[in-house]
This record gives C-alpha cells, sequence and structure tokens, in this order.
C-alpha cells in the first residue's frame, strides 16, 4: 500500500477572538496521492486560504487529522513539523513573496541555505531551477527589474528548488494578465506531468482551473464537489448560467413593477 500524500479527516478549523469561535472549515475529508494535480475553487470567504494554510502546516486544524507523507501533523513538535514542512512543500503566492534586495538568484538559493546547503552548492542548484523556469539569463537582476509574470516564475523556481513533492499555490495567477497567466499555468502543468510534483493551487477562474485533473468545490467550509475537473467546471457553468438566468428574471420584473 502507498501513503497517501494528504490525508485530512474531518479537518475543523475555528478562528477565536475574544473567546468568540468563527468556524470556518466544517470537516473535511480529502485524500491526494502522489503526482495529483489539483484545483480548489469556491466563493469568497468559503476557507480556501485556511485550508491552504492547514496543507501548508502554516495553521493546525481545531480539531480532525491531517497526515503529510504519512506523518501525523498533529503530534509533531514544532521543529519537527517545520522540518516536514521544508522537505515537503514548496510555496506559491498571489503575491510572489520576493526579496526586494536581493538577487533572484539568491532568492531562489534561499531555501536551499535554510536547509543547510551551502552557499556555492545553494547557487548552483538556483541556477539550475531559475533556467528550467527560462530566467537562467536573468540571474543577477533583482525582483524590481522582472516583469509580474517574470517574478511569479522566480518564485515558482524558489518552491522547486529543494524538490519539494507537493506544491501549495494559492491564486497564484490572481495579480497577472491573462497571456501571462496561461503561460504561468503552462510552467506548472509541465512541472506535474513531467517530475510528478503534485500540485493544490487554489483559483477563482474555471480557465485556470482547467488546467488541473481533479477540482474540488468548497462552499461555507465543507467540500461541495471533489471529482474530475472537467465535469466539475461543467457544473459550475451550469450553476452559474442558472444563477444569471435568474437574476436577470429578477430585475426585469422588479423593472415591470
Ligand atoms: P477564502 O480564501 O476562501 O476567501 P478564507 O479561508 O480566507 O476564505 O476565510 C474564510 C473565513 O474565515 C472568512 O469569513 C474570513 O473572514 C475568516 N478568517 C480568515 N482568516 C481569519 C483569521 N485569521 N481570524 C478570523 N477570521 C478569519
Ligand atoms: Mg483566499
Amino acid at each position: 500500500m502507498t501513503t497517501a500524500l494528504v490525508e485530512l479527516r474531518d479537518v475543523r478549523k475555528s478562528y477565536f477572538s475574544n473567546r468568540i469561535e468563527t468556524p470556518v472549515l466544517h470537516g473535511i475529508n480529502l485524500a491526494m496521492q502522489r503526482g495529483e494535480f489539483v484545483a480548489i475553487m469556491g466563493q469568497s470567504g468559503s476557507g480556501k486560504s485556511t485550508l491552504m494554510n492547514v496543507l501548508g502546516c502554516l495553521d493546525i486544524p481545531t480539531s480532525g487529522s491531517y497526515a503529510l507523507a504519512g506523518e501525523d501533523v498533529g503530534s509533531l513538535s514544532r521543529a519537527a513539523l517545520a522540518g516536514l514542512r521544508n522537505r515537503t512543500i514548496g510555496f506559491v503566492f498571489q503575491s510572489f513573496n520576493l526579496l526586494k534586495r536581493m538577487s533572484i538568484l539568491d532568492n531562489v538559493a534561499l531555501p536551499l541555505i535554510y536547509a543547510g546547503v551551502n552557499r556555492k552548492q545553494a547557487r548552483e542548484r538556483a541556477q539550475h531551477q531559475l533556467a528550467r523556469v527560462g530566467l537562467g539569463e536573468l540571474a543577477r537582476r533583482q525582483p524590481n527589474q522582472l516583469s509580474g509574470g517574470q517574478q511569479q516564475r522566480v518564485a515558482i523556481a524558489r518552491a522547486l528548488v529543494a524538490d519539494p513533492p507537493l506544491i501549495l499555490a494559492d491564486e497564484p495567477t490572481g495579480n497577472l494578465d491573462t497571456r501571462t497567466s496561461a503561460d504561468i499555468m503552462a510552467v506548472l502543468t509541465e512541472l506535474n506531468r513531467d517530475r510528478g510534483q503534485s500540485i493544490i493551487l487554489v483559483t477563482h477562474e474555471p480557465d485556470i482551473a482547467a488546467f488541473a485533473r481533479r477540482l474540488v468545490r468548497l462552499k461555507d467550509g465543507l467540500v461541495l464537489y471533489d471529482g474530475p475537473a472537467r465535469e466539475g467546471l461543467r457544473e459550475l457553468a451550469q450553476e452559474e448560467a442558472v444563477n444569471l438566468a435568474g437574476s436577470l428574471s429578477t430585475a426585469t420584473t422588479e423593472e415591470q413593477a
């Protein structure tokens, strides 16, 4: 039996402020094998980022269990958890999160430096990774000397440099134009196909989700759909058409009234 890369069982997550509980995730069950490419969709506030924070071990569930690469996250010490996260996950954020005063080469090398790799070797691997995302020639530039799309490529190179089995990307194309977004998605698709890297990607755009093979839709902190992306996106489009027709007919009735 092979262990799932990700396995969430009845995961609940609440935020607390002034002892007032705000439940956000209401019992999520989700398993993912190595090599999968999953898109997560859902309306704003449905819990996508909260789920990603749990998946990324940046936050812990209020209840339920999470096993990452076969390790029960809830039973690990802080240090062990940080180690597991560094070995297993690469993050790509909407806002790129690059360090401004460093060359992009050093930005990409950073996760390796943290992991204790010596500087020379870290730079060599970073250079190689930048070349893979098509930026080998620009290694000495600083982030502000690059376009948004190029900066996101740097962020992807940084997420990949330590070769983690799982990439978590929360709205990675949210700040990019359509053309550049397609470019970034091509890079991610290639990584998934050629290197078997697993990807979980949050997006609100069906065109972007269509790059994934599997779709998970969240609604109010619960899984509403989990299955093939193609069928899921078709369902979503139908629902939206029905909603649109509904609001149009309401508008017409109001006009007539
Ligand atoms: P999404 O990414 O789908 O838009 P989030 O996971 O960011 O949704 O948020 C889900 C809900 O949890 C929202 O109602 C949000 O206001 C609330 N929330 C998110 N983060 C916090 C927090 N740190 N403290 C309190 N409430 C939060
Ligand atoms: Mg979010």
